[in-house]
């Protein structure tokens, strides 16, 4: 639903080749600032509408000169650097005619500014492709394209086939149903909404133009990541190093991010802003982050690859697995080596406690993390209200912990293991299974001690059980393979 456009960012890049021209002025001549052809001041306006916060006059006229033109024409220059003279000379004209991002340069006009994502783990999905480009080539991109930002930060972004992403990019042309249609080849590359519920965060490619993995048509890596950046709730940035810059260029390096950019994404997503207590970046992210950004509060990490490591919960969430042990959580994302970890705060900062048990239920993209008595809702990557209580899957009140649980789209049955017995739920119908619990080694012949997680993966169940995994195959009743529990990290 786009109800609520925060701001929406149209990308069109400075271009110093010819065919980068815009069509939204005519290309720059020779004539003197005085001359104002009527087409230029026409095409003049609209950009200042757009971008400005230009005023229509109210018989729907526009003055060819003015105060309020002249000083939005100067309000203009000045951000592009420009003689801040009020006439349209063939230079402003020239940068008017640039391809640029869709957002507002101006702040009252931009409703975004300052809007951030309360949470750092960001789910993203990808609806309509692109045909410039293979599919796997707009994955790719797009996924590093919020690598730009992840490295910067300490964001961490989960792929999810959810229609509820955080950020849903999509590429579409001229009226796509969110009142900012767009414009055909040139001019408009893209646009973004800044954080927030429904539309918030989305990201919106104009197909017209003809977008490439190079250096000829438009990159969507750089243009991708530019928009990210409003998908963050940045805006756009006067200095033409910085990747918030509103009109296109391309670079020479994947290092896209000025200090500005880094000092300002930093500035929203600080981890003193997330949770007071900690300061801790994740791996290699801290050393290539130039900006310093807050004391050096003490780093809680643990050691992955120990022999004897065990996991508390282990779930699936998007395109990710988490691991969670004492306060602590890795994430895997399942087509990556790359490994996110911290305190769990760092990723959810309401839950400040370990998680005995987590499972997913993808039909609702929704996954249950249980401590004790009490399990919290996260869907997508958010965090839903507060704690629920455990009782109400219909356990009898003796139950007031769960060793794992694991949910099997097979059958939609939850299984919720404790000690040496275990339940099943209907999640179709939201009740407990007649005939619960049951002994684990009945049914899960070779499980013979307490699980501490239990995982779906490829028609199997993975139960971890101290510090190995064993695989079972649930249809033959049967364990078909152990192996070390952190071998699931890398190691
Ligand atoms: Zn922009
Ligand atoms: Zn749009």
């Amino acid at each position: 639903m786009h109800v609520m456009p925060l701001s929406c960012c149209v990308f069109v890049w400075l271009a110093a080749a010819p065919c980068f021209t815009a069509p939204t002025l005519m290309p720059a001549g020779d004539s003197p600032p005085s001359a104002e052809p009527q087409v230029d001041v026409k095409r003049a306006t609209e950009y200042l509408q757009r971008y400005y916060n230009l005023q229509e006059e109210p018989e729907g006229r526009t003055k060819r000169s003015g105060p309020t033109f002249a000083s939005k024409v100067k309000d203009m220059q000045t951000f592009f650097g420009l003689n801040a003279t009020g006439v349209l000379d063939s230079g402003t004209r020239e940068t008017m005619g640039s391809p640029r991002c869709g957002v507002p340069d101006v702040e009252e006009y931009s409703h975004i500014q300052g809007a951030r994502w309360h949470k750092n783990v960001i789910s993203y999905s990808i609806g309509r492709y692109t045909r410039d480009l293979p599919r796997s080539a707009v994955d790719s991109l797009v996924e590093s394209a919020l690598g730009v930002w992840a490295r910067a930060s300490g964001l961490t972004f989960v792929r999810t086939h959810s229609r509820k992403a955080d950020v849903a990019v999509e590429f579409a042309t001229y009226a796509h149903g969110d009142l900012h249609p767009f414009d055909g080849p040139g001019g408009t590359l893209a646009h973004a909404f800044g954080p927030g519920p429904g539309a918030g965060g989305d990201v919106h490619f104009d197909d017209d133009e003809r977008w490439t993995a190079g250096e000829t048509g438009f990159n969507l890596f750089v243009v991708a990541a530019h928009e990210f950046g409003h998908a963050l709730g940045l805006k756009h940035s006067r200095n033409p190093q910085s990747l918030m810059y509103p009109t296109y260029r391309t670079f020479r390096s994947t290092n896209l991010l000025s200090g500005e950019d880094v000092a300002n994404i930093n500035a929203l997503y600080s981890p003193a802003r997330v949770h007071p207590n900690y300061f801790s970046r994740f791996g290699r992210s801290s050393q290539q982050n130039p900006v310093p950004s807050g004391p050096p509060f003490p780093q809680l990490t643990q050691n992955r690859c120990a022999v004897d490591l065990t996991f508390d919960a282990v779930s699936l969430l998007g395109d990710a697995t988490f691991f969670f042990r004492d306060r602590y959580l890795w994430i895997k994302h399942n087509e990556q080596y790359d490994i996110k970890e911290g305190p769990i705060t760092n990723f959810m900062p309401m839950i400040e406690s370990s998680i005995d048990a987590a499972f997913l239920v993808p039909r609702r993209s929704t996954a249950y993390l249980i401590h004790e008595s009490t399990f919290w809702t996260v869907k997508g990557s958010l965090v839903k209200g507060k704690p629920r209580a455990l009782s109400h899957f219909g356990f009898p009140a003796w139950v007031q912990d769960v060793d794992a649980a694991v949910h099997l789209v097979k059958t939609g049955r939850t299984l919720f293991f404790m000690h040496d017995i275990y339940w099943s739920y209907n999640e179709n119908r939201r009740v407990m299974d007649f005939g619960y619990p049951k002994y684990i080694s009945q049914d899960f012949p070779g499980i013979n001690t307490t699980i501490n997680a239990a995982v779906p993966k490829e028609g199997f169940i993975y139960f971890f059980v101290g510090p190995r995994v064993l695989k079972f195959d649930y249809t033959q009743k049967l364990v078909v393979g152990v192996e070390r529990a952190n071998s699931w990290l890398g190691c």
